[in-house]
C-alpha cells in the first residue's frame, strides 16, 4: 500500500490524494493504513473483502456510498494484466474502454488485476446510530414500517448503514451530533419501547467505527448461505402504495418464510457522478436500499433442502423484481438464478461491456458464472451449480 497526498494517474495532469493497493489487500489493513495517513478510504463492511478485486470490480458499495459514491466511482487506476500476457496501466487515458468495463464489469472476467487506486478523503468524524432490541412477530413489522416511513429522509440527509427487522446501524458524515439524534428519533423510540438499546454518538473517525461496530461483530465463519438482491428505486418509497407494498413482502418474508433482511443504505444517492463514466447499472444511481436477504442450510443438509433454499432466494427475489420493474440487482451479491441477469446487473451497459470483453479476452480465457460474456449454465465448469 502506497499514500500519494499528490497521484497523477498516467497521462493525466491533475492530482488527487489517493492510495495504491495491490491486489491481496483486505480491507482491515487498508483501513488501518489509510488512518495512520489521516485520510479515509471507502469500503465494505467485512475485513476479509479484497478492495481491488472483485469488490470494486463488482461496484462496491460501501456505507459512506451515499456520499461519497461507489468503489467504482472513486477508482482512478488499475494495473492488470490482459489476457494476451501484456501489463496494462488502466485509466480514464489509457486503454479507457477497459478502464470503463472494470469499472462495474465485475471481477475474473476483463484480466488479472495487479494492483488499483482509489481516491481517499480526508479522515472524518461520523455520527453513528446503533439501535438494536429483542425481535419478535409483533414488533418486527412496525419497525420495519418505521424504516420504510424515513427511508427517503435518511437517504436525503446522507445516512449509510445496515438495518433490518431487530435494529440498525447507520452512519452519518454530513450531520451534527444533536441532528443525528433528531433524525433517529423515531426509530429510538420504538426501540425504547422494546426494552432496546441506543446509542447515538460522534465517533472520530471510520477506522474507530469499524473497530468498534465491524469487527467487533464479526458473523460465525462458515456457515452455508446464499444471497439474493435488488436494488429499491427511491420511488418505491415517494408514495403510500408504493411503500403499502414493500412493508406487504417484508411482512410475508418474515413471517411466511423466516428470512433475514438486511436493508443496506449503501446506494450512491447523493453522490455527483458523472453520467456514463462506469458500467454498474444506472439503477444503482436512482436507488436508496440495496436490499438483501438470505437461504440457509446446514452441513448436514440434502441436495433437495439446499435446493429449496435457491428456490426460495429466487420466489423471494421475484416479489421484488414485480415491484421494482426496470431496477437491477447487485452483481458481487446477486441471486444465483437471476433471470436476465444482463440487464439486471449492467443494465443498457450489457451490449458495450460484451464487446470489450471480446475485445481484450477474444478466446473466452476467463469465464465465471453468469460474468459479461460467459460460456454458460451448460459449460462443465459449472456442473457443481444447482
Ligand atoms: C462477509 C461479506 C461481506 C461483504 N460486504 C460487502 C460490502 O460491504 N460491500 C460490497 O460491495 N460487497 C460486499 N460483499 C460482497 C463482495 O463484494 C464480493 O464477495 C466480492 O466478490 C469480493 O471480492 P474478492 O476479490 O474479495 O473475492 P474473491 O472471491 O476472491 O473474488 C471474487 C471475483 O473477483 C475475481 N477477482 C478477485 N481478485 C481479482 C483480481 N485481482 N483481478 C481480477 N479478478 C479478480 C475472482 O476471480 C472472482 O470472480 C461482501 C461479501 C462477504 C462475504
Amino acid at each position: 500500500m502506497t499514500y500519494s497526498p499528490n497521484f497523477v494517474p498516467e497521462g493525466g495532469n491533475v492530482s488527487h490524494p489517493a492510495i495504491t493497493l495491490g491486489a491481496g489487500v483486505p480491507f482491515q489493513d487498508l483501513y488501518k493504513f489509510a488512518d495512520m495517513n489521516n485520510v479515509t478510504i471507502v469500503g465494505g463492511y467485512a475485513q476479509t473483502i479484497a478492495a481491488s478485486g472483485g469488490w470494486v470490480m463488482g461496484g462496491g458499495h460501501s456505507i459512506l456510498s451515499p456520499v461519497f459514491g461507489l468503489g467504482v466511482d472513486r477508482v482512478l487506476q488499475f494495473r492488470i494484466v490482459t489476457p494476451d500476457g501484456q501489463i496494462r496501466v488502466v485509466n480514464e487515458f489509457q486503454n479507457p474502454d477497459l478502464f470503463w468495463a472494470l469499472r462495474g464489469g465485475g471481477g475474473g472476467t476483463f484480466g488479472v488485476v495487479l494492483e488499483s487506486t482509489m481516491l481517499v478523503e480526508p479522515q472524518m468524524k461520523l455520527q453513528v446510530a446503533s439501535i438494536h432490541f429483542t425481535q419478535t412477530r409483533q414488533n418486527a413489522g412496525p419497525f420495519l414500517e418505521i424504516l420504510v416511513e424515513q427511508a427517503l429522509k435518511w437517504s436525503r440527509e446522507g445516512w449509510g448503514g445496515h438495518m433490518s427487522p431487530s435494529g440498525l446501524i447507520n452512519v452519518n458524515p454530513l450531520l451534527t451530533l444533536e441532528q443525528a439524534k433528531q433524525s433517529m428519533q423515531p426509530a429510538v423510540d420504538f426501540a425504547l419501547s422494546q426494552n432496546g438499546t441506543v446509542v447515538i454518538e460522534e465517533l472520530p473517525s471510520w477506522q474507530t467505527f469499524f473497530s468498534k461496530y465491524v469487527l467487533a461483530a464479526e458473523s460465525a465463519i462458515g456457515a452455508p448461505t446464499i444471497l439474493g438482491t435488488r436494488l429499491i428505486p427511491a420511488q418505491n418509497f415517494a408514495s403510500d402504495d408504493g411503500k403499502a407494498s414493500l412493508v406487504k413482502i417484508f411482512t410475508t418474508m418474515f413471517n411466511e418464510f423466516n428470512t433475514s433482511i438486511n436493508a443496506i443504505l449503501g446506494t450512491p444517492f447523493l453522490f455527483n457522478s458523472t453520467e456514463g463514466a462506469t458500467s454498474v447499472t444506472p439503477a444503482w444511481r436512482k436507488s436508496i436500499w440495496h436490499l438483501g436477504f438470505h437461504g440457509v442450510w446446514t452441513y448436514n443438509a440434502t441436495v433437495e433442502d439446499i435446493r429449496s433454499q435457491y428456490e426460495l432466494v429466487s420466489n423471494i427475489n421475484q416479489m421484488l423484481r414485480d415491484i421494482t420493474p426496470g431496477s437491477g440487482a447487485y452483481f458481487n451479491e446477486g441471486d444465483v438464478h437471476e433471470p436476465a441477469h444482463e440487464q439486471s446487473f449492467w443494465g443498457d451497459n450489457y451490449p458495450a461491456l460484451l464487446e470489450i470483453k471480446r475485445k481484450y479476452d477474444p478466446y473466452g480465457l476467463l469465464d465465471c458464472w453468469q460474468c459479461v460474456g460467459w460460456k454458460g449454465p451448460e459449460d462443465e465448469r459449472y456442473a457443481c451449480y444447482l
